[in-house]
């Protein structure tokens, strides 16, 4: 049997193609992503980033905020409820080349779809410290717009570590409730960030740049989660302490792509090209992409969730013309 459209990945975007596309009588099928040890490694397990995230305080419709958790399984649950067919499972790999396509999942399954919505999300970038590992959702944070607003940075002390555009804007929303923001980086300058941006970060009286600099170790307390940093000077050597009690991770996002590779346009950080940018479809027909792993720009969940509307029409609009 081939399935009308298959859509691969779990956040708010492959949630609401999912409403979508089931209310629209295309009889979805969710990979949702597997329950395996390797995803929670790789923050990439079924429900998306927000399922990592505490409360979420900018998605409309939740004026007291909601848990992120929650929210995702309210999303899925509003999916299951009009009729998407949702499996635990990865799809690892596909032939896009042929229609109709074929993919292949970690369990051993083989599936054939007519059209495809991706939206396997993009996945923040950590330092890579156990330390930091131990104390994340405690303090360690790689999203300031979800978690900036949290009673335990306001008025403290945080650091931000990074020097592109990600951490200029992640500082500078941090500086509205922190008593100061600490900007760790390897380097001396924000050489990766736009000018603009560095130039708004750097002229915050709260902003204290640390150069030439790189976390060494989160430090904290089981009950208070992150108390300082240790932080070295990568050209004196010279070591640190900075008490902060957040340390907000701003290196970028590496969108979940690897399995798409040769089959579709990926630009060179590994983000799925949109043929059109007002639209979902990209360089293989039949193949929409929504949400994160097609945003190098906003990343939201609301954006998501827009994007995720946005290709199931345009699956919806393209099936109908193929008779399909
Ligand atoms: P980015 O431009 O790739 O910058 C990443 C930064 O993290 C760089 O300064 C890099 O240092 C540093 N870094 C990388 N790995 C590190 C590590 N292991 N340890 C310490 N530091 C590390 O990523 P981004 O800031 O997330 O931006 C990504 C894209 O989104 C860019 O195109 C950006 O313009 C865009 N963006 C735009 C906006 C906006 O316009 N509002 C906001 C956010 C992002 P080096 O400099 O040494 O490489």
């Amino acid at each position: 049997m081939v399935e009308k459209v298959v859509i691969i990945g779990s956040g708010p975007a492959g949630w609401t193609a999912a409403i979508y596309a089931a209310r629209a009588n295309l009889q979805p099928v969710i990979y949702e992503g597997a329950l395996t040890e390797d995803n929670r490694l790789k923050g990439t397990l079924p429900l998306g980033q927000l399922n990592l995230t505490t409360e979420v305080e900018n998605f409309p419709g939740f004026p007291e905020g909601v848990n992120g958790p929650e929210l995702m399984m309210k999303m899925r649950e509003q999916a299951e409820r009009y009729g998407t067919r949702i499996v635990t499972d990865d799809v690892v790999s596909l032939d896009l080349k042929k229609r109709p396509f074929t993919l292949k999942t970690l369990g051993g399954d083989s599936i054939e779809a007519h059209a495809l919505i991706i939206s396997t999300g993009a996945s923040a970038n950590y330092i890579g410290l156990e330390s930091e590992e131990k104390y994340k959702n405690r303090g360690v944070s790689a999203c300031a717009v979800c978690d900036g607003a949290l009673p335990r940075f306001r008025n403290k002390p945080l650091i931000v570590v990074g020097g592109g555009d990600s951490a200029a804007e992640e500082g500078h929303y941090l500086t509205k409730f922190a008593s100061a923001v600490h900007l760790v980086h390897r380097r001396d300058s924000m050489s990766k960030a736009s000018k603009i941006m560095a130039d708004r970060l750097l002229s915050h009286a709260k902003v204290k740049p640390v150069w030439d600099s790189v976390v060494e170790e989160v430090l904290g307390e089981e009950e208070k989660g992150v108390t300082a940093v240790r932080v070295k000077n990568v050209k004196t050597g010279q070591t640190q302490l900075i008490e902060a009690t957040g340390v907000f991770v701003a290196i970028g996002h590496t969108p979940n792509t690897k399995f798409l590779a040769g089959q579709i346009e990926l630009d060179a950080k590994g983000f799925i090209v949109l043929k059109d940018p007002a639209r979902t479809t990209t360089s293989v027909e039949g193949v929409f992409a929504a949400g994160d792993v097609a945003d190098p720009i906003y990343k939201q969940a609301i954006t998501a969730a827009g994007t995720g509307c946005k290709a199931a029409l345009d699956a919806e609009r393209w099936l109908a013309e193929k008779h399909l």
